[in-house]
């Protein structure tokens, strides 16, 4: 089997009447990217990358993928699908492989993968080998901009659908509005519930662990992104001097970074995203690695493609998702999501 031909398709911004906020910022969203790898035996796989906000992403994706990662792609055996990473990250060195170079790659790597799976009529767990049948998911819902009112019945709502976490923007001007904000949501999901705190990389190292402490105070179960992604010196201050678990990761791109943060215990819970890390092989990777490091392991984001990687990480505590929505193919059993059933990283 070859691949013959892939092909890439920017989708136009789905624009939000009102963009949601975190401390950092404003994400009105703004469309994505398709790619299908197309074979020689008629089987062909799907792979996407969505952008939160910055109108002219997909177009450049688009891009890079037709003009940097086809002339590598084609031609291949997808089976071969850690190969053809490696040379589409030797490919993209020149101009360094994170940003867009990544969620290029994760993008082509996420089509490869799903080919895969297709071509062997199963789910990419089931292809990988599996740890788990279901995974535990927690509702990211709180938006920064929310009132306390509504951040309060999007909660309850959460925990109405099944859920048994939420999280919640955090990272106000001062650490009693922060207090405040989580107090509503308590009295909003009652004392059984858990809940996450996501700052956005907003606040200094000081500010940090000053709220830090004060959030162990009210039982909240992790302190999120607190300071600049890249500050590993920061994150290994604050995971060492803290009871409550420091959680980031949706922002380090390959696995040498990821190994970088575990090697100096800068973090107490990984969140790797498929598309910044470049795709389920890397993911995998750090799946690996944080069995390895004893480290947890929770989605930022899930997609079909995520979902099948946390199927077999190892130390997987959580998905992340939103609410459910009428028409997600998403059930949730026990506050547990059960794993997509299609070949590849179908649904169904
Ligand atoms: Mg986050």
């Amino acid at each position: 089997m070859r691949v013959t031909a892939v092909q890439v398709q920017a989708r136009p911004r789905q624009g939000s009447p009102r963009p949601i906020r975190d401390a950092l910022q404003a994400l009105p969203g703004a469309g994505g990217v398709e790619v299908v790898v197309q074979t020689d035996t008629g089987v062909s796989g799907h792979g996407d990358c969505s952008f939160g906000r910055i109108a002219g992403a997909p177009q450049a994706l688009a891009t890079f993928i037709e003009q940097v990662l086809r002339p590598v792609v084609v031609g291949t055996d997808p089976a071969c699908v850690r190969g053809t990473h490696q040379a589409m990250l030797r490919e993209t060195e020149y101009i360094g492989y994170t940003g867009l170079a990544a969620m290029a790659i994760s993008a082509v790597d996420t089509a490869l993968w799903d080919l895969l799976g297709k071509a062997h009529g199963v789910p990419c767990w089931q292809l990988w080998g599996a740890v788990h049948e279901r995974i535990p998911a927690y509702a990211m819902v709180g938006w920064l901009n929310y009132a306390d009112d509504e951040v309060q019945a999007i909660c309850s709502r959460a925990v109405d659908q099944g859920f048994r976490a939420v999280k919640v923007k955090v990272g106000y001007p001062t650490l009693e509005e922060d207090l405040r904000r989580i107090e509503v949501v308590r009295q909003g999901v009652g004392r059984e519930v858990r809940i996450m705190v996501d700052a956005n990389q907003s606040l200094t190292t000081a500010e940090a662990l000053r709220r830090g402490r004060a959030f162990e105070d009210l039982g909240v179960y992790w302190w999120e992104e607190p300071i600049a992604s890249d500050d590993i010196d920061g994150y290994a201050e604050l995971a060492a001097a803290l009871d409550i678990p420091v959680a980031t990761g949706e922002n380090l791109y390959a696995v040498q970074e990821f190994g970088r943060f575990f090697r100096r215990g800068a973090l107490d819970i990984v969140q790797p995203d498929l598309r910044r890390s470049g795709g389920p092989t890397v993911l995998l990777e750090v799946a690996a690695l944080a069995d390895a490091f004893n480290v947890p392991y929770a989605s930022h984001g899930s997609n079909a493609a995520h979902m099948n990687v946390m199927a077999c990480a190892p130390t997987l505590i959580y998905a992340e998702t939103g609410l459910v929505a009428p028409d997600s193919p998403m059930r949730l059993e026990d506050g547990c999501v059960g794993l997509p059933q299609g070949p590849g990283f179908s649904w169904e």
